[in-house]
């Protein structure tokens, strides 16, 4: 179903382009040094270029470069040979160079796919039009005191990756696929960090409208950095609703920065947008243009790990599992590997419903993630032996997975400890079956007169009888015929 917004004279389409800002994972910064731990007390990791010191000369960080170019890898794009940096020049209080190094046009990455797994288990792609390098601005400290405004440089240098979508997304939920397959692509591959509550991950999000049917695009908006991926669909929502409602009103969409207001849901207009004229763009004498080899990129690309597309096609082969439920197991790399062990010698469709299931029931109710699970994937592999060689039923396995999960205990032990062991001693059973018989002689009554559906009362209560704990295989072939004679 097309996400079509509904006005006076006709349905509108909503056209979206996403610009992520991703915080490459390194130990140091882009040009300098310094470190780049979340959470420093301000003003301790600035190196004097990251200040900008007079003279001081900008050095590339190859770790960095690398990274960038491993993260090109995953979203599938073409990694250029030659990449500029060039100084992109704007006045504000974090910024003390005055300029922010970036790349413009010649970008260390070009075009490239992503591709969006959606709810009806189909799939669509989506373009990346570029990813460039460039620098992160320090930040301004406002609420430190009532007259002044601080400024903490601890972020200033930091290596960022813009990766600029086409505008390819026609809805919220599109934009919220993409932004969570891009940070999982970017955590398989260890290149960002993903956390967008530590501002690891930030959006730029472009937003228009047109009729449905139009071919060409009309004004655009960008909201600046939205940094959760609800924020970022509701900002889609709001922003094209307030633009259809401007055009419908005989009104015009302006080109303007704007922000979004978590507290409200809503955008509000920032500032007009400057054009890249505005930013003086020139290569940066300082640095030297990015020149790369082919054998470089050969070498990166080899250490490049199964990422979640090729997962989820991998599991689906050899594991049987539907394209939604490996979706939802290759999201993060670690759930993926969880599931692996415990399916790896079971059955894996099994493995993938208590994991999807049960699994993530219990750890959403206690606010865990898979790497705090209380139940081991070793563990939970156990607990699916014991259904599978009978010595417990499905139900009762669901009584053990609570003990699991409140005790981190093993599965066997919990069994024997709880005496939880499947009956499978017929002589036990048939005990159990004739007294229920013998309390019971109108149901009896009822099947001996056709009613053989009541079969399934008979099984439950003679499974009540043994606490659940008879095999119900076994329990429903002697009822049926105890009933019959
Ligand atoms: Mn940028």
């Amino acid at each position: 179903m097309p996400y079509l917004i509904e006005g006076e004279t006709g349905d509108w389409e909503v056209v979206i382009g996403l610009e992520v800002h991703a915080q490459i994972v390194s130990e140091a910064k882009l040009f300098s040094g310094a470190a780049t731990g979340f959470g420093a007390e301000p003003n301790t990791q600035v190196s004097l270029v990251d200040a900008a010191m007079p003279g001081m000369l900008p050095v590339i960080n190859g770790y960095c470069v690398e990274q960038a170019v491993r993260t090109g890898l995953g979203l599938k794009a073409q990694v250029n040979l030659h990449s500029v940096f060039e100084r992109k020049n704007y006045f504000y209080a974090d910024l003390p160079q005055g300029y922010q190094i970036s790349q413009y046009q010649q970008p260390l990455v070009g075009e490239g796919t992503v591709v969006l797994d959606l709810a009806d288990g189909s799939s669509r792609e989506v373009g990346i039009e570029r990813l460039h390098m460039e620098q992160d601005a320090g930040k301004s400290l406002h609420d430190r005191d009532p007259g002044r405004t601080f400024i903490d440089l601890n972020r200033s240098g930091i290596a960022l990756m813009e990766i600029v979508s086409r505008p390819d997304l026609r809805s919220p939920e599109e934009a919220g696929l993409y932004l969570r397959k891009v940070r999982s692509i970017m955590r398989y591959l260890g290149t960002c960090d993903g956390n967008m509550e530590q501002g690891s991950l930030r959006c730029d999000v472009n937003v228009s409208v047109r009729k449905a049917g139009e071919t060409d695009l009309r004004t655009r908006t960008e909201t600046k950095n939205v940094n959760s991926v609800r924020f970022v669909m509701q900002a889609i929502a709001h922003e094209a609703e307030r633009q259809v409602a401007a055009y419908e009103s005989g009104g015009t969409v302006e080109q303007e920065t704007r922000l979004f207001d978590p507290d409200r849901g809503e955008t509000r207009a920032m500032r007009a947008k400057e054009f890249a004229h505005d930013y003086r763009y020139f290569p940066d004498p300082d640095l030297l243009p990015l020149d790369l080899t082919e054998d470089y990129i050969a070498r990166i690309r080899a250490t490049l790990p199964e990422l979640p597309d090729e997962k989820k096609q991998r599991f689906m082969a050899e594991f049987g599992l539907s394209a939604y439920d490996a979706g939802v197991l290759v999201a993060d790399r670690e759930t993926a590997d969880f599931y692996e062990a415990v399916a790896r010698g079971r059955d894996a469709k099994t493995a993938a419903n208590w994991v999807i299931s049960n699994l993530f029931g219990a750890l959403n109710r206690k606010g865990l993630s898979i790497a705090e699970s209380p139940v081991s994937a070793e563990n939970l592999g156990r607990l699916l032996d014991l259904i599978a060689a009978d010595t417990i039923s499905g139900r009762i396995a669901k009584e053990v997975f609570e003990v699991m999960v409140e005790t981190g205990g093993d599965a066997g032990s919990i069994v024997e400890e709880k005496g939880l062991r499947q009956i499978t001693d017929t002589a036990e059973i048939e005990a159990a079956i004739d007294k229920v018989i013998a309390e019971n002689p109108d149901q009896v009554a009822k099947f001996r007169g056709g009613n053989e559906k009541i079969a399934g009362w008979f099984v439950g209560q003679v499974m009540k009888a043994t606490g659940g704990k008879a095999n119900p295989k076994l329990v429903g072939g002697l009822l049926k015929e105890k009933l019959r004679n």
